[in-house]
């Protein structure tokens, strides 16, 4: 097993050798909402949306302020738009009467907030204060159960304890990159880019289909 995850850590270098996050942010708090409006949407639709929702709303007391309805109308691009519009203003509101506007580095607190789960705990402590956490979100459960790092009926958490397991902690942070990454450009979940892929011997992908 350590060999065949030392091959893996080795491909994801050379293809990633630094892996950066593709959402766009200016601060802390932005970073939270980007995050928590990427679910079930891609990196480029949000990006496509923040800029122009926090050129409106650029402080968390116009975002708490902020008509509910315009939210919906600048984030109806990303889908689920009406609860993600009252996220954005609660988690503003939250942040801006209970925490001063600074965002606590604190897990149990981050998971209280509407619409934050494990995972976007993990991105913004991992991204933010370079917390080592993996954040197993669509990608990342896609190919760890592809190149057998995990089980195919394990859940996120799961795959993120034996991923913890299986990398070495001062790399967890740097392999949540890389391999969402690997899943966006090159191992897909429809139509992977498995000819040009170092890593096919040991992929149960080309096992079904052989
Ligand atoms: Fe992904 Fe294809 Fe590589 Fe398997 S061989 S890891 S499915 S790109």
């Amino acid at each position: 097993m350590n060999e065949k995850v030392n091959r893996i850590e080795k491909y994801l270098d050379q293809l990633f050798p630094n892996p950066h996050c593709e959402l766009i942010y200016h601060c802390d708090w932005e970073l939270l909402l980007a995050v928590v409006l990427s679910a079930q949407s891609t990196d480029k639709r949000v990006n496509s949306v923040t800029p122009i929702l926090f050129q409106k709303y650029p402080t968390l007391k116009d975002l708490k302020s902020a008509d509910i309805k315009d939210l919906e109308q600048i984030l109806r691009p990303i889908g689920s738009f009406h609860k993600k519009a009252y996220y954005v203003k609660e988690i503003a509101r939250i942040l801006e009467e209970d925490y001063n506007g600074i965002l606590p580095q604190d897990r149990a607190l981050l998971e209280q907030f509407p619409g934050v789960g494990r995972k976007t705990v993990n991105v913004v402590l991992s991204e933010l204060y370079n917390y080592p956490a993996i954040a197993v979100d669509t990608h990342v459960e896609r190919i760890s159960k592809r190149l057998y790092l995990a089980a195919l009926k394990d859940g996120p958490y799961e795959v993120e304890k034996k991923l913890m397991k299986k990398f070495a902690k001062e790399t967890w942070g740097k392999r949540h990159l890389q391999m969402v990454l690997f899943g966006r450009y090159h191992c897909k979940a429809v139509k992977p880019n498995c000819e040009e892929c170092l890593l096919r011997d040991i992929c149960r992908e080309q096992k079904k289909r052989k």
